[in-house]
């Protein structure tokens, strides 16, 4: 049994790793900027608290007394948040900044970092028809404005704390992750849970027609939550200090994913584009090579398995929001 910090525990992904990390037998410290009514899963097996890890004090105050570290915490969001808020993006630079070198100070054992797939240079992304992106194919460095050139700052600062201070840092990164206990409106929301939400929005309204930004032909690869956790505790457990894609190399457009929810609800809905709708690159896919050298796997559940998830619980959670009056789950 250790001693783990989840940093950014009252998000999406952090929550599910705190449950992971309990299931397991660990002894877990969650912590959020976030009040702790807002949280997408509270836990009641872990010491769940209230921090700003922009704050360095704070920082060396949440690290202290736990083995392991998972840094999950940054302000983001969906393309539409990503695009019209990046400062906001940059600032999470302070988060993870002051987290290594608390964890140094602290002689914290490993250390994770949530980067993403918006590291990777975008001249590589042009075509819908693209090729899988592997790990080399972050530079030369041109990656997403504001959240990529984040990340890829915070990648190459857990590269040097490892070199130069000896901390044994992990770094993997997502490739849009997506499941139940998400967000999935507000503005934040990703693409998987933000057309559940127009499906059913359109089914209850009887308007049928959904809003799709761009003109649906980009393609990307969507990771299920349970293989994104599944990956992330294998990364921890190995050596592997590079940055690692963990991602699902099923590469689908933006219009197919539309079919798959569709499908899922029975309905078939009018398209209405929106092409000055913030988009991103043209395509994106995960190559998985490395991922499989290391552990002899990669993310294997199927998106039509993981939509139908997904949606069950988006539908089920907005019909709760209705019963009890409260307006949509924005506020988690
Ligand atoms: P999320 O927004 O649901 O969770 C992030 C959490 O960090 C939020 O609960 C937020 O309140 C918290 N946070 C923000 N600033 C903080 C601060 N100053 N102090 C403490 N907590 C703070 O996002 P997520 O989808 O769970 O993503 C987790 C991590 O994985 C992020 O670093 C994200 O960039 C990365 N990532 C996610 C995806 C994806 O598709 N979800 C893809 C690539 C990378």
């Amino acid at each position: 049994m250790k001693k783990i910090l989840v940093c950014g525990a009252g998000g999406f992904i952090g929550g599910h790793m705190v449950g992971a990390l309990l299931g397991q037998g660990h002894r877990v410290g969650a912590v959020d900027r976030k009040p702790l009514e807002n949280w997408c899963q509270l836990h009641a097996g872990a010491e769940s608290r209230t921090l700003d890890l922009q704050r360095r004090e704070a920082c060396a105050e949440a690290v202290r007394g736990y083995d392991e570290v998972y840094n999950f915490a940054a302000d983001m969001g969906g393309m539409g948040f990503i695009e019209n808020n990046k400062a906001l993006c940059m600032l999470s630079v302070l988060i993870n900044t002051h987290l290594l070198v608390a964890a140094r100070d602290a002689g914290v054992e490993r250390y994770f970092f949530a980067s993403s797939a918006c590291v990777y240079n975008a001249a590589k992304q042009m075509s819908a028809d693209v090729v899988p992106l592997a790990e080399a194919d972050a530079y030369p460095a041109m990656p997403e404005d504001g959240y990529g050139w984040e990340k890829l700052f915070g990648e190459r600062m857990c590269r040097h704390f490892h070199e130069d201070f000896g901390v044994a840092t992990h770094v993997a990164r997502y490739h849009n992750i997506y499941g139940p206990q998400g967000t999935y409106d507000g503005g934040r929301e990703k693409a998987p849970a933000a057309m559940c939400r127009k499906v059913i929005e359109a089914v209850l309204a009887n308007e049928l027609e959904i809003e799709i930004w761009g003109d649906g032909s980009q393609t990307r690869s969507f990771t299920y939550i349970d293989d994104c956790i599944k990956g992330t505790l294998m990364l921890m457990s190995g050596d592997c200090a590079e940055p690692l894609n963990i991602g699902s190399s099923e590469l689908v457009s933006i219009n197919q994913l539309v079919s798959i929810v569709e499908e899922i609800a029975g309905v078939k809905l009018a398209r209405k584009y929106n092409p000055s709708a913030p988009k991103g690159v043209n395509g994106r896919n995960s190559d998985n090579t490395l991922i499989k050298s290391l552990f002899g796997w990669e993310p294997s559940t199927r998106l039509r398995d993981g939509m139908e998830r997904t949606y069950r619980w988006i539908y089920d959670d907005m019909m709760r929001a209705l019963r009890q009056g409260r307006p949509s789950a924005m506020n988690r």
